[in-house]
């Protein structure tokens, strides 16, 4: 059992020397953050060149950012082709987030936007249990999984089921471990759906307890080592200002897990599942 080899070789080695070499192995961690927003408000401001800089300066290899209006974000992905890979929001307003599946000429935008090649992925997308059949969200479904692009979804389990009934073959980034981030839930998921992607922003509290590596969490990370991503989310602008400071929290947790396992879940996974090639 990984979790128990972890705990005994702690017992054996010394507490600090563990501590440092962790924290030699951590500090300069490179990071794909898989989950970034630059809305109308963030670009106010900050400019895309402090925002590159900024990401840079933490160590980031590589970005998924979205943006509302959809559009924002291509000013970001310009200053920075290799650094930002923009994903296509699909919000106007911040009212649409929560009225888009009712929005009948979506799909055309998405569509025709999906054309222009620029994109790299299409969410975040906010939905809850009683929308997972709408057809606006499951024609959004077959324009990304048509052209392999992976879907970033804010949603419950039962959307996740749904969105696979529909679309097995999609590609899928569950955004926040999902609505119910319990470790024996994302077990069963991860085991049903092998194109499902866990992306772990804004859970490093829970995953990471005070800064401790929760055992279930510990378990669940080093049994699915290929399925998971890291993110900072800038869910709000202020939160870029504590960008470092959630950066840091979450390279503490991963220095926690055996190295080849903090690497993949720190960028490798994102860059494989972004087809980056090796990692550059
Ligand atoms: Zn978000």
């Amino acid at each position: 059992m990984p979790g128990k080899i972890l705990q005994s070789r702690k017992r054996l080695i010394p507490i600090p020397i563990v501590f440092l070499l962790f924290s030699a192995a951590s500090a300069d961690i490179p990071l794909f953050d898989a989950h970034l927003h630059y809305n109308a408000e963030d670009a106010a401001a900050y400019s895309p060149g402090e925002i590159v800089a900024l990401l840079k300066s933490n160590g980031v290899q590589g970005a998924l950012v979205t943006s509302r209006p959809p559009d924002r974000v291509l000013s970001l992905q310009r200053r920075a082709p290799h650094l930002i890979l923009p994903i296509l929001g699909v919000y106007r307003t911040s009212a649409e987030k929560q009225t888009w599946m009712h929005d009948a000429g979506l799909p055309a935008r998405v569509q025709r936007a999906l054309g222009s090649g620029y994109w790299r992925g299409v969410g975040e997308l906010h939905i809850f249990a009683g929308e997972r059949r709408n057809p606006v969200f499951l024609q959004i479904v077959d324009l990304a999984t048509a052209r392999q692009l992976p879907l970033q979804m804010h949603a419950d389990p039962a959307v996740i089921d749904a969105l696979f009934e529909h679309a097995p073959e999609a590609k899928v980034l569950w955004a926040h471990a999902g609505a119910y981030p319990f470790p024996p839930l994302l077990r069963d998921y991860l085991e049903r759906y092998p194109g499902l992607f866990i992306d772990l922003s804004v859970r490093d509290q829970r995953i990471a307890p005070d800064g401790e590596l929760d055992p279930s969490w510990e378990w669940l990370l080093l049994e699915y080592s290929d399925r998971f991503l890291v993110g900072v989310d800038t869910y709000r602008t202020e939160r870029w200002g504590a960008y470092a400071e959630v950066a840091s929290q979450i390279r503490h947790w991963l220095a926690q897990l055996p190295e080849e396992v903090a690497e993949a879940i720190a960028h490798r996974n994102a860059s494989r599942l972004f087809d980056r090639g090796a990692d550059d």
